[in-house]
């Protein structure tokens, strides 16, 4: 490492996944690596992720499942956000499975398995109670007659259906017994309509771990296959059996001595309580840390912790290290799995106001990633 790096674990990714594994028992696991493996680089993760025993992947875009099979990789991959206006085609011919939410998608759908010639593989999707994607109660009817009607014309091939909890991570909540029937009556309806998918898929990292009545065919954890807990009220990641595969470290870049009453960074946000040393890290906004962690972000230089003294700047900021003797050079470590007593995701997160999978996702384009445990 020069200026800073994100190492990334990918045996702790393959133990992750493996735990993840164990919990889903007879279901399949659909390892989570959109927004490039939530940071960690989704190539490598999902390689990791494949070789821990995960057999599905799941992306959000298209693009990043082309990215996928542009790594040569080829398990089956599932993308669930389209809008409208895209090419579905090569994602057809890269053999991708699409969620289909609307009419309007499976319109775009049938049309590009028209022009590939050959069936587009799909899961349906319903809105059980999240609020969000899949079709509502009152969508769901037309849509599974349509995807029947396409099926037996060929042009379709109906793989899953599926959905999305609201509150995995707060177990116990009402929402999740309710979302549960309607998904179930969602299954029927299709069931009905003739459609009998392999596939029925409803639980995030959070259900993985604790919610095994969600299970079904196939969970699809994310956050939890880098190591992180989904939440609080799930359980620290320890606790879960998961190890955080990211450490983002740095190396200090300039230390002076300054004198008491000296204001740090832009605003003088902070002002120094008595003769002190400075010590500057050369990583800023610009690198996804938050500028919501003036004041408050926790950091551990040569083996001891500290606080971030004043504004984070866009490539860079600063901590007061009083007396302890630190050296340019020396390292830094912001946040991982928290060995001898370092700063955590989990710390961050609760430091700014957030949730440990934005700390990890913002990490930017400027920052490398340097992978331990990689095979072949
Ligand atoms: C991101 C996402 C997941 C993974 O969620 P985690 O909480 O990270 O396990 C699963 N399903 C869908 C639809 C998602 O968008």
């Amino acid at each position: 490492m020069d200026r800073f790096a994100a190492y990334v674990d990918l045996d702790a990714v393959r133990s992750n996944v493996g735990e993840l594994c164990r919990r889903a028992r007879d279901a399949s696991v659909m390892a989570v690596v959109k927004a490039d493996g939530y940071g960690h680089g989704m190539a490598p993760s999902a390689r990791a992720a494949l070789d821990g025993g995960a057999s599905w992947l799941g992306v959000a875009f298209l693009e990043e499942a082309l990215a996928l099979r542009a790594a040569d990789i080829t398990a089956p991959v599932l993308a669930w956000l389209l809008a409208p206006g895209e090419d579905l085609a090569p994602a057809l011919v890269a053999d991708i499975d699409v969620s289909i939410s609307a009419l309007w998608a499976l319109d775009a759908v049938v049309d590009a398995a028209e022009g590939t010639g050959r069936a587009a593989r799909v899961h349906l999707k319903a809105d059980t109670g999240l609020g969000r994607a899949g079709a509502g109660d009152d969508d769901w009817p037309t849509l599974v007659e349509a995807a029947a009607k396409q099926e037996s014309e060929g042009t379709v091939e109906v793989v899953g259906i599926w959905s999305h909890l609201a509150h995995a991570d707060a177990p116990g909540h009402p929402t999740i017994g309710r979302q549960q029937t309607r998904f179930e009556e969602a299954v029927e309806r299709a069931a009905g309509a003739g459609l009998h998918p392999q596939l029925r898929h409803l639980a995030n990292s959070a259900a993985t771990l604790v919610l095994p009545e969600t299970h079904y065919d196939l969970v699809r954890p994310g956050v939890a296959v880098y190591g992180l807990s989904p939440g609080p009220d799930v359980g620290p990641a320890r606790s879960l059996g998961l190890r955080p595969a990211m450490t983002l470290q740095a190396r200090v870049a300039l230390v002076k001595t300054v004198a008491a009453g000296q204001g740090v960074s832009y605003g003088h946000r902070y002002t120094t309580t008595a003769n002190t040393s400075l010590a500057l890290v050369p990583l800023g906004y610009a690198d996804g840390i938050p500028r919501h962690a003036t004041n408050v972000g926790p950091v551990q230089i040569s083996g001891r912790r500290f606080t971030i003294s004043g504004t984070v700047c866009m490539d860079q900021f600063v901590v007061d290290v009083g007396d302890t003797s630190v050296a340019v050079g020396d390292e830094v470590i912001l946040f991982g799995p928290g060995d001898d007593g370092a700063p955590t995701a989990d710390e961050w997160a609760a430091a700014v106001g957030t949730i440990n999978y934005e700390i990890v996702t913002r990490i930017g384009p400027r920052v490398p990633r340097i992978y331990s445990g990689e095979r072949q």
